[in-house]
């Protein structure tokens, strides 16, 4: 029977297991293997008509689960934008599944809702965001990015006369989305969950490197949301933000940024010219998981008129979600029951402190640039420049490129995504994690110019 171990037993289980999996997360292969992710298969089956002691549920999810991960949380994973967890945030994180909190509602869980608070404030202080923005921890910058271009709809629209949220769409102004031709496609779900229409999209050419052309931005006139990026997730380049909004908001357009990783810039005083005008926006997408290393999942929106994202996310009447003067979380996000992000974020801002923070964002900066050098040195070439944590490489033509980083993923000693760049192929390094070490950097290049020297012969193609 379910009740019969307790529960303290059980989460004395669910602790050590944790705790030895971290532990051995920096000796694991980091990719599982096929037989491990084959194994998943034994944990499906018919529906369990009986029930299993949790201690045995555990069990099993360990022996079967656990190797069939990524070992993301290590300090060789290069691939997408991914953290790794800082310790602070992972216990804090299990602490607050133990509340288990429903951080909705201020009366259901006031520990959840001033800690999002005092974490959003924090945040906003951080990233150099006006003061007077309001925000909310959302899933990721996906949600930030959709419940950013919510309240942009709403203001854009309303400045025309148009309440989308009670009449809707259909019969309203028409409103225009500038994207820079380089904008991450989940904002461009966004804009199509919004109902905006992502095949109307105005696109504005870019540079080399990724970064919106200012100089292209077409004249606007009407309801306009123009999206800018902080952050290319390929190059690492930022948008010339301060100059964009410049020009868009004498057209009366809403400016939004979506800066997932690319905001915590802000933090270390050698990359913050990178993020100079950011603060001229009206919202802004970031996520936590991403540098900020949280645990999935965690990201957070700001917008500089509060107004307007309350507008977009108020709930309407329902008698028994009392209204209340407290701030309510789920008067500024797409959901009502939701799990007490601000917990972690909380515990790790008051843990690592501003200068932690920018120790990680310095750290993984400096590992790229050793990366791209290494791999430079060993004749292969870097695609961009490396001004912050994200280098592309190229290992000769298109096939070749391709196959070294499946070599790569198979090997397991590390793990890189691919990409295409300005129609070449190429291998992406991002540097996310805070776990990364000087040792992992060391042993990742050795892996990358070991395998790349098998297949494209040595030396290198350009040495
Ligand atoms: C990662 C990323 C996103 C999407 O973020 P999720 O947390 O995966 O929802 C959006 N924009 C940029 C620039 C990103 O790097």
């Amino acid at each position: 029977m379910e009740g019969r171990e307790d529960v303290e037993s059980v989460l004395r289980s669910a602790a050590e297991r944790g705790i030895a999996y971290r532990r051995s997360i920096g000796s694991r292969r980091v990719s599982p293997t096929e037989d491990a992710v084959r194994a998943l298969d034994t944990l499906g089956g018919p529906v369990p008509e009986t029930p299993t002691g949790p201690i045995e549920v555990l069990r099993l999810l360990d022996e079967v689960g656990s190797p069939a991960t990524v070992a993301s949380g290590g300090g060789r994973y290069f691939g997408f934008v991914i953290g790794s967890g800082t310790p602070a945030a992972l216990a804090a994180n299990w602490l607050a599944t133990a509340w288990n909190q429903n951080a909705g509602l201020f009366v259901a869980s006031p520990a959840g809702a001033r800690l999002e608070e005092i974490a959003l404030g924090w945040m906003r202080e951080l990233l150099g965001l006006p003061e007077g923005s309001e925000g909310a921890l959302v899933t990721g910058a996906t949600m930030a990015n959709f419940t950013a271009l919510a309240a942009a709809r709403h203001a854009v629209l309303s400045r025309v006369g148009w309440d989308v949220e009670e009449q809707g769409l259909s019969g309203a102004p028409p409103v225009t989305v500038v994207v820079g031709a380089e904008a991450h496609a989940s904002l461009l779900k966004t804009v199509a969950m919004l109902g905006l229409g992502r095949g109307r999209v105005v696109r504005v050419p870019v540079d080399g490197q990724g970064r919106f052309r200012s100089e292209a931005l077409p004249s606007v006139s009407g309801p306009t949301i123009v999206c800018t990026q902080a952050g290319n997730v390929n190059t690492g380049s930022f948008d010339p933000v301060g100059e964009i909004a410049y020009q868009a908001h004498r057209h009366g357009a809403w400016v939004h940024v979506d800066g997932a990783f690319g905001l915590w810039a802000a933090v270390v005083p050698g990359l913050r010219h990178l993020v100079s005008g950011v603060d001229r926006a009206d919202s802004w997408a970031l996520d936590g998981h991403k540098w900020l290393n949280l645990p999935y999942d965690s990201g957070a929106v700001f917008v500089r008129d509060p107004a307007a994202l309350r507008s977009a996310m108020a709930i309407g009447p329902a008698a028994y979600l009392v209204g209340s003067d407290l701030r309510e979380p789920s008067h500024y996000t797409p959901e009502l029951s939701r799990r007490a992000r601000g917990v972690e974020a909380w515990a790790a801002i008051r843990a690592l402190g501003r200068s932690g923070i920018a120790d990680i964002v310095e750290r993984d900066c400096r590992h790229a640039r050793r990366l791209a050098e290494g791999l430079r040195a060993a004749g292969y070439e870097v695609l961009n420049e490396v001004e912050l944590n994200q280098v592309l490489v190229s290992f000769g033509d298109d096939a070749t490129t391709r196959q070294v980083v499946a070599d790569l993923q198979a090997d397991g000693t590390c793990w890189c995504g691919g990409t295409n760049w300005h129609g070449r192929a190429a291998m992406r390094v991002s540097v996310s994690s805070s776990a990364t070490t000087d040792e992992d950097v060391d042993l990742s290049l050795a892996a990358i110019v070991r395998l790349a020297k098998a297949r494209t012969g040595t030396p290198g193609p350009r040495a």
